[in-house]
């Protein structure tokens, strides 16, 4: 994939400014206590088109303001907003490659203190050319985490804080330190919960099964996505239940799916092979269709896709 040079730009402190502008505080509380969110978006280069199209913007803005709601936070902008405000840095920096987005909530204020309530919260945004997340995805090795998923009722899996991250930065650097490409983690009732940056679904006997959105997962557009695509365009089932961690070494297939991952099969759990240890059929065949989609290339999911450039030279409505 040919790369565009690195993010010029980003959205800081109210405007669109020189990368280098962008900067905080030592003292900002979202640096000391983690009191922050963030999103993870992707847009994809269409070759055909000549279009970079974001995919699902507004609900990923959505969940943001989730989570600034749950943090407390009064942000003076909507979803529409901050989608009209990605645009704007999109079309500053031009790129004309696949691209990740990286949208961030925080409480900005320089204080000590730790609280929600009365502080001060800001958005800030870059974006940069980006190919896969991970190396493996259509072979992924797991292992289920020794660490245990974050609960609900101690630091919220739904919204997606800063500080929760520490949760899956030892799941994932367990994973790798013993050799592994990924781990499944464990939620407070002993079932599998999802990945350590993606969700999961397992096939079995042609049905579709992922943990509810009350296991702990974050509840992900792309597993969403997932959903609506197996049943309406493959015409296969979805289970939402919880999910006991033999079953993956019985299941059929397997697979993580996310906005950074996308669809990865999963090959391999606890030195267990999925299925026959390569990836399955059900797995290709979704992978397909979801490249399909998110590049704008499939005609009934064209709503899915918002393009970056013609939204620039659109028509503005005549004014006489
Ligand atoms: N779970 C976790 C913990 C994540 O960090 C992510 C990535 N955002 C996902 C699931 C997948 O969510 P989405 O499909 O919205 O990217």
């Amino acid at each position: 994939m040919a790369l565009s040079p690195k993010n010029r730009f980003a959205f800081f402190e109210g405007e669109i400014v020189p990368i280098e502008e962008a900067k905080v505080s030592i003292m900002t509380h979202a640096l000391n206590y983690g009191t922050g969110a963030f999103g993870g978006i992707r847009a994809y280069w269409n070759d055909k088109d000549e279009e970079l199209y974001i995919f699902r913007v507004l609900e990923h803005f959505e969940r943001l303001l989730a989570s600034a709601k749950m943090m407390l936070m009064d942000l003076p902008y909507t979803k529409e907003d901050m989608a009209s405000i990605l645009l704007r840095l999109l079309q500053a920096e031009g790129y004309r490659s696949d691209t990740y987005i990286r949208p961030l909530i925080y409480k900005s204020d320089p204080i000590i203190g730790v609280k929600l309530n009365d502080l001060a919260g800001d958005f800030a945004m870059f974006a940069i050319p980006f190919g896969s997340y991970v190396d493996a995805e259509e072979g992924t090795r797991v292992a289920v985490s020794s660490w245990r998923r974050i609960n609900d009722n101690s630091i919220p899996a739904r919204g997606k804080f800063t500080g929760a991250y520490i949760n899956s930065a030892f799941i994932k650097t367990e994973a790798l330190l013993n050799g592994y490409d990924e781990a499944l983690v464990i939620d407070e009732s002993g079932h599998v919960s999802e990945g350590s940056a993606e969700n999961v679904f397992i096939v079995r006997k042609d049905k579709l099964i992922t943990p509810p959105v009350n296991a702990d997962i974050l509840e992900g557009i792309t597993r969403r996505t997932i959903m609506h695509l197996v049943s309406e365009e493959m015409g296969l089932e979805v289970i939402e239940r919880p999910i006991d961690r033999t079953e993956f070494y019985v299941a059929d297939e397997a697979f993580f799916c996310g906005t950074g991952v996308q669809v990865a099969a999963i090959i391999e759990v606890d030195q267990r092979p999925v299925g026959n240890g390569k990836m399955g059929p059900m797995v290709e065949a979704l992978r397909n269709l979801y490249f399909r989609v998110v590049r704008g290339q499939h005609p009934a999911y064209k709503h899915w896709s918002t393009p970056v450039y013609a939204s620039q030279t659109a028509p503005t409505p005549a004014t006489d």
